[in-house]
């Protein structure tokens, strides 16, 4: 069987992360209109301490919704594929803290809305290309380097590179899970 890396950020939910900024901040930032992928540079250095004791108390995941098809998408994939799921955890200087907090958020969440996959299949992890995979899904290209397939999941920051781009370092673009499935068909 083939080994499958999954991220979480960004492909399997997207998490309430630009909607704790706003809330925190009294904006209105919409995740579409950002370029660069760490959403807390929205923040000026003299908010950041106080937005991450907010971070303590209020939830990252909670109730947020799993991308369309991805539920059905990974019950299939489990089942064909050595399939993880790696993901990294938020680390501030400023509040070591949030790290244990975005874990066990992580960690729970991943428990309750996929409950088919076992937390023995989950990998916490900073630099994902520690492992080698024979097909990852990310939206991260630096996070695709130690696979054999590399298929990037399309994202507010990963939106304006073009295919041709992609295509000199071997990735393929993928917007749905519908697209995913279709991707990996025979590749088992
Ligand atoms: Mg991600």
């Amino acid at each position: 069987m083939k080994r499958l890396m999954i991220d979480m950020d960004n492909c399997i939910t997207d998490a309430y992360f630009m909607e704790r900024i706003n809330e925190y901040l009294n904006t209105n930032y919409k995740l579409n209109d950002q370029k660069d992928f760490y959403l807390q540079n929205l923040i000026s250095k003299e908010k950041k301490g106080g937005f991450w004791n907010y971070m303590t108390t209020h939830t990252f995941y909670g109730d947020c919704p799993l991308l369309k098809d991805c539920y059905e998408t990974l019950k299939i994939l489990n089942q064909k594929y050595k399939l993880y799921i790696a993901t990294a955890y938020l680390y501030e200087e400023s509040n070591p803290d949030i790290s244990g907090i975005n874990l066990k958020e992580k960690y729970d969440y991943l428990k309750k809305y996929l409950p088919f996959i076992s937390p023995k299949q989950y990998i916490f992890i900073s630099d994902k290309n520690l492992i080698h995979s024979d097909i990852a899904i990310d939206d991260r290209i630096c996070n695709l380097e130690n696979s054999d397939k590399k298929l990037l999941m399309t994202a507010w920051h990963n939106k304006d590179i073009d295919d041709k781009e992609l295509e000199k370092k071997g990735i393929k673009r993928v917007n749905t899970w519908m697209e995913i499935l279709k991707e990996l068909e025979g590749e088992e």
